[in-house]
């Protein structure tokens, strides 16, 4: 057994750089925040304005400046920026200001800057490994300036967002998502590889836009896509011995069949699947501390029957059969609406993924029909189309149910099956809402409540810190699970009584941090864990997590 997780490497005050090198290098730069004895020991005097800076200071002057930008892509080519610059201000600043930051880091502005990459392009960040590269991927890997990495985010850039094909520029899917990892679960920025794979694209458009930084051909498929993904991955884990590979914004057919294939083999997992489905099964827990009910009684009804909806299943089919049912009578439990209707047995030409839920029934053609036959606990919306939670949609649910169960997850706003305003008013407050977008609190009739995004940045980061800390040779259901249910243990009584059924985003560092103590704790228990098991585990994650204050070098 390996004694320890891969650490990032240490600087020793002997080996740091001097001089312009020092202030250019953004894993040490700390601007005006250098001391006087540091100025004097690394050669800076005369390379900065003589006046002294604390990094709180910078922090607000940040702030300050990022709240002055007109739009929020000049808000994230300023972040991106300073993310170039100085690292350890950026990810203080992001962490301090989740609510703020993450859309603009993260979904939804991360979706126009892929759109426009070539355009707003200033420096690299992560690496490109493209189909011309096959026969030559691990030495490819080797030119990444650290030994090691604790965790590969990888996209082929087919499916970013809702945005379809955006080919390499969807490099800012990986960039983005690993900030999340650092700032929401102190995984250590030198551990953290953004990939992006180019096999091309099928977008003309990006073909043909001059600044497009990828290779200009249609997408290579079939066995040649299969052997690059394969040696890529072969490739990364020979370079990178324990590296976490998580999948990203594959398309959905390539998503599920990779999942499948590397699973039990590395140490691997797809957020837009898993972990959607473990902030979902949070959710419904929470939900759960409010009506008293159990897991095991629950009818979950989908309007969408993609990653996000199947992946949802899954795992809640799980943590049912964890619970005591079978696992036919857990996907009882669980029913999809699709572009056709409801998915049953009697339909042909079904998805693959979608078979363990098409049960034996009589095909119900609408959502709102299939409410009133199936009569669902939770109606959980993940379709991308906006407004399908109509007024008589949740006024049914609201007749069914005492307290209806309703997630409006798709993004982003403008897709959302219904506002937090509708779900309260057409059940009479008595919805358990949760959303994909972000919504303002909403008084009724002197009520306030307050609905939190069931945001997938709750459960990845910690799921990644979990894993890296012990050592995870594989990330399984049950990790999930676990992840979900330690989620569910952030949410205070005081948020549950103003309808939040997710905690605070500005508690996401402590949230995470339980969150991978659980993770790593199925680990530990299924003899999944390649490093030994500490006594305190809260404590040991706690204490791999990158701290974005300054480091004294003098
Ligand atoms: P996907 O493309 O895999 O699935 C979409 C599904 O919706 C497909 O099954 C499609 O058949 C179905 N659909 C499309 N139009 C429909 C219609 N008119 N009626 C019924 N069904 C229809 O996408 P996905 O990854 O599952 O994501 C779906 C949505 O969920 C997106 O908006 C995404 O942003 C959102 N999402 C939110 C979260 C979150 O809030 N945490 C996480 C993941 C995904």
């Amino acid at each position: 057994m390996k004694k320890q997780k891969p650490r990032a490497p240490k600087t020793t005050a002997r080996s740091l750089p001097r001089g312009l090198a020092m202030l250019q290098d953004p894993r040490l730069n700390k601007g005006m925040a250098f001391t006087e004895r540091e100025r004097d020991k690394f050669g800076l005097r005369g390379l900065m304005p003589p006046s002294l800076l604390t990094q709180k200071q910078q922090a607000e002057r940040v702030l300050e400046n990022f709240r002055r930008l007109p739009s929020d892509l000049e808000k994230f080519i300023n972040l991106a920026a300073l993310h170039d610059r100085n690292e350890a201000l950026f990810f203080r600043v992001l962490s301090e200001h989740p609510d703020e930051m993450t859309p603009i880091v993260y979904t939804p502005t991360v979706g126009l800057a892929c759109q426009k990459f070539g355009h707003i392009y200033q420096r690299p960040r992560g690496m490109f490994v493209s189909i011309r590269d096959r026969g030559r991927i691990a030495k490819v890997l080797r030119n990444w300036p650290h030994r090691k990495a604790g965790i590969i985010v990888v996209t082929d850039g087919e499916r970013i967002l809702g945005l379809g094909d955006l080919g390499a520029n969807g490099m800012g899917i990986p960039v983005g998502k690993l900030a999340l990892y650092t700032a929401c679960a102190g995984v250590h920025p030198d551990l953290c590889l953004p990939v992006t794979l180019d096999v091309g694209t099928e977008n003309e458009m990006l073909r043909a836009d001059p600044y497009y930084v990828g290779i200009r051909q249609k997408r290579v498929r079939g066995k040649a896509y299969d052997d690059f993904i394969e040696e890529f991955i072969t490739a990364a884990r020979r370079v990178f011995p324990g590296v976490v590979i998580q999948f990203e914004d594959f398309a959905n057919t390539n998503a599920f069949r990779l999942l499948r294939r590397y699973r039990n083999r590395i140490c691997t997992f797809n957020d837009d699947i898993q972990g959607t489905a473990g902030v979902a099964l949070a959710g419904i827990y929470s939900a759960l501390r409010i009506t008293g009910g159990k897991l095991a009684d629950q009818k979950l009804l989908f309007f969408g029957a993609g990653e996000a909806a199947t992946g949802i299943c899954d795992l809640v089919v799980s943590a049912m059969v964890s619970q005591g049912l079978t696992e036919a009578d857990a996907r009882r439990r669980c029913w999809l609406v699709d572009t056709q209707g409801l998915v049953v047995k009697s339909r042909t030409k079904l998805a693959e993924h979608k078979l363990p839920y098409a049960h034996d029934h009589p095909f119900v053609p609408d959502f709102l029909s299939a409410i009133q036959t199936l009569k669902p606990t939770a109606i959980i919306g993940v379709a991308a189309v906006g407004g399908t939670f109509t007024r008589k949609v949740l006024e049914t649910m609201a007749r069914i149910n005492e307290r209806p169960i309703v997630f409006a997850l798709s993004n982003p706003t403008s897709k959302a099956e219904c506002t937090a305003e509708e779900a309260y008013r057409w059940t009479g407050g008595r919805a358990i809402f949760a959303c994909g977008s972000p919504f303002d609190p909403v008084t009724i009739d002197g009520k306030t409540y307050v609905p939190r995004q069931g945001n997938n940045s709750y459960v990845f980061p910690g799921v990644g810190l979990g894993a890296i800390a012990s050592g995870a040779r594989h990330i399984t259901d049950e990790m999930f699970s676990s992840a979900a249910h330690a989620l569910a243990r952030q949410v205070t009584e005081a948020d549950l009584a103003q309808g939040s059924i997710y905690p605070a985003l500005t508690r996401i560092r402590e949230v995470s941090a339980h969150i991978a103590t659980a993770v790593a704790e199925v680990a530990y228990k299924r003899k999944l864990a390649s490093a030994r098991k500490p006594l305190d585990v809260l404590g040991h994650v706690t204490s791999q997590m990158y701290d974005p204050h300054y480091r004294d070098f003098a």
